[in-house]
């Protein structure tokens, strides 16, 4: 048993080194031996499920049995010709549900969370599939539990094992062994599992099973029933086909009605009727759109945005508000420390020049004292990557230990030689952390020795408290200060002092952070009341300026969100001047200052909405005040997206229509509870999942309004020839045909339409919106009747002329190419909402080029090839009559082009009766 025994043994039985980990080599090794670190799943469909879906369809079902009837009354072609459209009706949906199903499975690989684990002596982040037992893990706040592991070290470490264990308030855990030999799960206080969640301080353990050896897998089968719910979208467009199928239904059994009232064979009027159905009952609806869906998503994760919950896809189109975070998601978080203010000293770390590294702690003692308490209270450590000395882990810290690095600070054996006795964590809320340090006397470099002594002098008793964080923070604990080697008393005009200072170097958007220290005594380790008494009377060192920049790529994204009507807002912990600054730079709007924590808190949820009309900047807010951001952006009618890296941002993510976790720097609870994750932890990467949204959404529109207006088409067609005293216009094969070339390639090639000139130029949808807009029954009616009056006006035309029986002649083949090839103008046309097709480029989709010059070779081929006559009723057009259908069946392009350029008027003319001209006034504020 693993918790019963030393670690030591532990560790020699899984053949782990305490310091150096597992070799790269061994590692590899290991992961041949044990598989990868994963829950196997068996969710998702495989390909025999998809394929049976699609042949066991009601209608595809009538067809088949449509085939065995025509196959025993002697009707062999038709057999045959409803076979191979029963074939390619499967295989064209297969495709679609097989990719849509892949892309949904390479979806949740690329979910693996990150872990840090120290292989070859070298910290390291993986991906959590890689872990092998063996592996030196390090977990910390916000994480989930890679694998099972023995703990070795743990600060402070409370787990929650709710998916374990069902309870959900944390449990402590330590790494001594348990005496016992029989210890229940939730017992074991020195192990911690797969799928649980750190919810306070920190640890170092090491892996002891993987997959689904860990508890977690054992009770895995339970987990992996879970079920694929489809989105509001695909729910909607399930409801529509199920209505228009219904709708169909009812013109079908008129059809046939009609024909039979008309003395038409039963038979063929039977055939005809359930032809029609087949084509004109868009059931293919939902599976394009789930195509069109997990497109959007592998687009998406091409720019950085990785999506959790395909519903996220189409609620990004409909985003009115973009709430973000400042540090690393606006900015670059590549932070640098620029100045430290101390009481005596301005110093520069740039000025830094040519002098030697002990030089400036001889001349800026002050200076050094704070880099080197800077530096203790810090989790980021240095790592020397060919040649270049680089910080793993928080940023902000990073740069503190790099500065003080530089300045002959050792970083690297510091935290080791003055081992940490006890910490408070930081954490968003009280903004501020601490490290108690046993500080021993002799120094690990020549710098810190030359720091040491102003420690004695200060009456040092071997044990300091380092504390850091926002400097209102550290101010509301400190008491006293450091100057010139002597501690001496806080007053009145200092502090007014060092808030001046913090809002010049706030005010010229650098991140101000203030460092303090208190000496402790060694009861401190065993105390548990160390936030009480190591929080308190400290000693003020000093401000540290850190100098962030605004990403370049972010000016342009915050302009873009503008342009499409979303509101970017920046939400951030930091200063107000700061996020002033930085937002200026960004380009955010906003009439008033940035609005704080302490403001909101004032602030009723009435006054709040009026507020958020005002400002888009807020600073100083703790994560609570985030959700009350959400949910009273939502009151007033808001979509709302928002960022978040933090486990006390879970809340207002999982309240947020899209939450976004950050990839980088987020931890596992936040992205358990967000939507969406950004790779790049960069703010333009969510203003490209939404021009995708946007995209995603508009094109399964496209597509529908396609697919309806065209068999509307077809059942004008069917009704309008009969009306006027012909024969049934198209054979039931002829109609099966236009069903299978007209909805299947250019339909799909319709959904991986680009984006249109004005995507990101237009107001968001409005989420409510139905899919059947009064716009798209108006397109349904009138496109439908201008395309089948003009196919029966051309067949009226040439049935005078030999007026036969049945279809299978000149006219009927006319009625039925004119329609045909009608559809691709229709689908050329339709493919934007108010451009011109000149206008976006006629190959701009070449994909469509291509499908509709395949339709119109194969309908060629079902004209002019004579086995191809037989089968489909058609005879050969004389150069004349082609002439003729290829001229008349562009009308419908034509019409639509017309429709579009209409549109283009109307919204000129509003817009300029929006705005009018101002001429010789003063422009509008
Ligand atoms: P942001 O929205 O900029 O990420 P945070 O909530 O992370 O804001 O930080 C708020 C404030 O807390 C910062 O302005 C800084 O002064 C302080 N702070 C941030 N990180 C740390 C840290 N690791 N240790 C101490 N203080 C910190
Ligand atoms: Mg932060």
């Amino acid at each position: 048993m693993w918790y019963s025994r030393d670690i030591e043994d532990v560790l020699s039985d899984l053949g782990s080194d305490p310091e150096q980990g597992l070799s790269e080599a061994e590692a590899a090794e290991r992961l041949e031996k044990y598989g990868p670190n994963e829950l196997i799943e068996t969710g998702g469909r495989g390909p025999w499920e998809i394929l049976w879906e699609q042949i066991s369809a009601p209608l595809v079902v009538l067809l088949v049995v449509a085939a065995i009837v025509s196959a025993f009354l002697g009707e062999y072609t038709d057999a045959i010709a409803i076979t191979a459209i029963i074939v390619l009706n499967a295989i064209l949906g297969f495709v679609q549900e097989y990719r849509a199903e892949k892309a949904m499975a390479a979806l949740k690989q690329m979910a693996a969370p990150e872990v840090k684990v120290r292989r070859d002596g070298v910290l390291k982040q993986i991906s959590s599939r890689l872990l092998v037992p063996g592996d030196l893990v390090v977990i910390e706040t916000g994480n989930r539990v890679p694998a099972d592991a023995r703990l070795i070290e743990a600060v402070n470490l409370k787990v929650e094992e709710a998916a374990l264990t069902g309870e959900s308030q944390p449990v402590d855990k330590q790494p001594a062994a348990l005496a016992d030999e029989e210890v229940a799960l939730a017992d074991r206080t020195n192990q911690v599992f797969m799928g649980t969640v750190v919810r306070y301080g920190r640890g170092r353990a090491v892996v002891t099973e993987t997959g689904m050896q860990t508890e977690l897998g054992k009770i895995a089968t339970l987990l992996q029933t879970v079920e694929q719910e489809p989105t509001p979208l695909q729910r909607k467009l399930a409801r529509l086909s199920k209505r228009l199928a219904i709708a169909t239904l009812g013109i079908v059994v008129i059809v046939f009605v009609a024909g039979v009232l008309r003395d038409e064979p039963a038979r063929l009027m039977f055939m005809t009727a359930l032809s029609m159905a087949v084509a004109v009952v868009p059931e293919g609806l939902p599976a394009v759109a789930t195509v069109a869906l997990a497109l959007g998503t592998r687009r998406m994760l091409k720019r950085n945005a990785l999506i959790r919950k395909l519903p996220a896809v189409e609620t990004l189109g409909a985003v009115t508000v973009i709430c973000s975070d400042k540090t690393g998601t606006l900015t670059e978080n590549r932070m640098a420390v620029d100045t430290v203010v101390t009481a005596t000293d301005d110093w520069r770390a740039a000025e830094r020049g040519a002098s030697t590294t002990t030089s400036v702690v001889e001349s800026h003692p002050d200076v050094a004292l704070l880099l080197l308490v800077g530096e203790l209270c810090n989790d980021a450590e240095v790592e020397h990557v060919d040649g270049e000395t680089v910080a793993v882990g928080d940023p902000t810290e990073g740069a503190l230990v790099l500065a003080a690095e530089r300045v002959g600070l050792w970083a690297e054996d510091l935290q080791e030689r003055w081992p940490r006795l006890a910490e408070v964590p930081f954490d968003s809320d009280r903004k501020r952390m601490t490290t108690v340090h046993r500080v021993n006397g002799e120094a690990p470099a020549p710098g810190v020795a030359g720091v040491l002594p102003l420690l004695k002098s200060a009456g040092s008793t071997g044990v300091l408290g380092c504390t850091k964080g926002a400097s209102s923070a550290i101010l509301d604990v400190a008491d006293r200060e450091w100057r010139a080697g002597q501690i001496v008393p806080l007053d009145n005009r200092r502090r007014d002092e060092i808030a001046e200072t913090n809002d010049r170097l706030a005010g010229n958007g650098q991140r101000v952070l203030a460092v303090a220290m208190k000496m402790l005594d060694e009861s401190i380790a065993s105390r548990n009341d160390v936030e009480e008494t190591a929080e308190r009377d400290l000693v003020f060192l000093g401000l540290v300026g850190l100098m962030d920049r605004p990403r370049p790529e972010v000016r342009d994204a915050v302009a873009r969100c503008r342009a499409a009507g979303i509101r970017p807002v920046m939400i951030t912990g930091d200063h107000p001047l700061t996020a002033a600054y930085i937002g200026s730079e960004l380009g955010f709007e906003t009439t008033r200052d940035a609005v704080t924590g302490l403001t909101l808190e004032k602030t009723s949820d009435e006054e709040l909405e009026a507020l958020l009309n005002e400002t888009s900047i807020y600073a100083r807010v703790s994560p609570e005040h985030k959700l009350r951001i959400v949910t009273a952006l939502q009151r007033s009618g808001h979509v709302v997206a928002m960022t978040g890296d933090g486990v006390n941002d879970a809340p207002a993510l999982k309240r947020a229509d899209i939450g976004v976790a950050m990839g980088i720097t987020g931890t596992d609870v936040s992205k358990d509870a967000s939507e969406m994750v950004l790779l790049d932890d960069n703010f333009a990467s969510i203003v490209g999942a939404v021009e995708e949204g946007r995209l995603v959404y508009d094109n399964i529109i496209k597509f529908l309004r396609y697919t309806l207006t065209s068999n509307s088409g077809e059942i004008w067609v069917m009704l309008l020839g009969p009306a006027m005293g012909m024969p049934l216009p198209l054979l039931p094969l002829q109609i099966l045909w236009v069903n299978l070339v007209t909805d299947g390639l250019p339909g799909l090639a319709l959904a991986i339409e680009q984006p249109e000139l004005d995507t990101m130029e237009r107001p968001p949808r409005r989420i409510q919106e139905p899919v059947l807009s009064w716009s798209m029954i108006f397109d349904i009616v009138w496109i439908g009747l201008l395309m089948g009056g003009v196919s029966i006006a051309v067949g009226y035309r040439w049935w005078l002329l030999e007026p036969t029986e049945t279809a299978h002649a000149t006219w009927g083949t006319m009625v039925f190419t004119v329609l045909t090839l009608s559809q691709m103008g229709n689908a050329m046309a339709i493919r934007s909402d108010r451009e011109s097709l000149f206008r976006l480029g006629v190959f701009s989709n070449m994909a469509l080029v291509g499908a509709v010059a395949l339709t119109f070779v194969l309908q060629l081929a079902v004209i002019y090839v004579p086995a191809m006559q037989e089968v489909f009723s058609t005879v050969s057009l004389s150069a004349r009559e082609l002439g003729v259908c290829l001229v008349l069946s562009t009308i419908v392009f034509w019409g639509v082009e017309a429709q579009k350029w209409v549109k283009r008027r109307l919204k000129r003319r509003r817009e300029e009766s929006d705005h009018p001209p101002a001429a010789g006034k003063n422009p509008v504020q």
